[in-house]
């Protein structure tokens, strides 16, 4: 039997959401441009979830603007604030997703400059760059809720406050918080927030940017002026309507879903720290209540995933997209985490569906992959 144990990579989509997604896939294709009843429909549906969505995030159906996802809402937060407003600075935190980091790099050819905000030994941000605020004024600032790896939970309406009173923007990357944590667009003062659909038993390839009221971004997309002219191209019709449909689950059952990722993280961590040679990172950090970040000390964490997912289980050896390179987790080397020790890190992140038997076949297996892989690289060192 599998086990997935990577939901901060993607969630399984719930059956309710598909059930909401086919009829936009079939009977119901019209464009929602369209103004005949086939196209009204469609648009009925987009507003419905628009609605949905606004209700999780706690703010206006008006402030939702779909997008591709979280990487695209990244994207266009940090352009879009380049554009229209007299940006001079960017400044971002060193744990922050690539979609935020590459974004801000592309823009430094344009003699935009930009700045890296450093985090502890534990993933929390310094604060101590905040004491003085000068430097805020005319700058967009960029900082994540909760991290993808870690799973560390960053204080976003302090950040946001500060940066608000000293004349800057304030961007939040809230893909991995939504669901997890209570994480209001409202209360936050964030200027805008990225969410996306598939970290929360949505369909993948939609998300949306969140944007205060005063905001007015220009658009990254231009086209046919589809979401009010901010984002053209025909919308994902099916993927919204499933959006709105995970939104709503998602505001209506998270308390419970959370509280259960809780009890299986401490059965999880428990059992982890009994394994001698493994570190938590963060431990003592306020958390996600459905990561654990761990290192094993010698052993490689991309050949016991490999060793793991011949059990058929899934687990992560960093986020999804580093994945695709060599290089130990930015994450971690921003944390000064050793190079040699960031390789053996190994990211579980949880789930509604997990079950105390998968931690504890988990457990299991991963002891036994240990002793193997140790065994390997002794047999190799001789
Ligand atoms: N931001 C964070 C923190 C993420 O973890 C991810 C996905 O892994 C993204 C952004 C990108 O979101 P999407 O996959 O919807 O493009």
């Amino acid at each position: 039997m599998a086990i997935y144990l990577d939901n901060n990579a993607t969630t399984l989509l719930d059956e309710r959401v598909l059930a909401a997604m086919l009829p936009y896939l079939q009977q119901q294709y019209g464009n929602p441009s369209e103004i005949y009843t086939l196209g009204r429909e469609a648009r009925q549906a987009i507003d419905i979830a628009r609605e949905q969505v606004a209700q999780l995030m706690n703010v206006q159906p008006a402030q939702i603007i779909f997008t591709s996802g979280g990487t695209e809402a990244n994207n266009w937060a940090v352009k879009h604030a380049f554009e229209n407003s007299l940006i001079q600075n960017f400044y971002y935190s060193a744990i922050e997703h690539a979609s935020i980091i590459e974004t801000i790099k592309s823009l430094a050819k344009s003699n935009i400059a930009s700045k890296v905000l450093p985090v502890t030994p534990t993933g929390l941000v310094d604060t101590a760059i905040f004491s003085d605020m000068a430097w805020a004024k005319n700058t967009l600032t960029s900082i994540m809720w909760a991290n993808n790896e870690t799973g560390v939970i960053q204080d976003i309406p302090y950040f946001a406050d500060k940066i608000r009173q000293a004349g800057g923007y304030f961007h939040c990357d809230a893909v991995q918080a939504i669901g997890k944590i209570n994480a209001d667009f409202s209360t936050s003062l964030c200027h805008s927030m990225s969410i996306s659909a598939h970290k929360i038993h949505g369909p993948k390839g939609v998300g949306a940017l969140i944007i205060d009221k005063l905001i007015d971004p220009s658009p990254l997309i231009h086209g046919g002026k589809q979401e009010r002219g901010y984002r053209s191209g025909t919308e994902n019709v099916a993927g919204i309507v499933g959006f709105g449909q995970a939104a709503e689950i998602t505001f209506n059952e998270s308390i419970d879903s959370t509280q259960h990722c809780l009890l299986l993280q401490k059965r999880l961590e428990n059992k982890l720290e009994k394994i001698p040679g493994i570190k938590i990172f963060s431990k003592h950090e306020k958390r996600l209540p459905n990561t654990s970040f761990f290192a094993l000390e010698g052993i490689d964490g991309e050949s016991m995933l490999m060793a793991l997912d011949t059990e058929g289980i899934a687990v992560a050896s960093g986020s999804a997209c580093s994945s695709m390179s060599e290089k130990p987790s930015h994450v971690l080397l921003a944390m000064g985490v050793d190079e040699e020790y960031a390789r053996g890190a190994i990211r579980i992140s949880l789930s509604k569906h997990n079950t105390d038997a998968e931690i504890d076949k988990f457990i299991e297996i991963l002891q036994k992959k240990m002793a193997v892989l140790r065994s390997i690289s002794l047999t190799a060192e001789v």
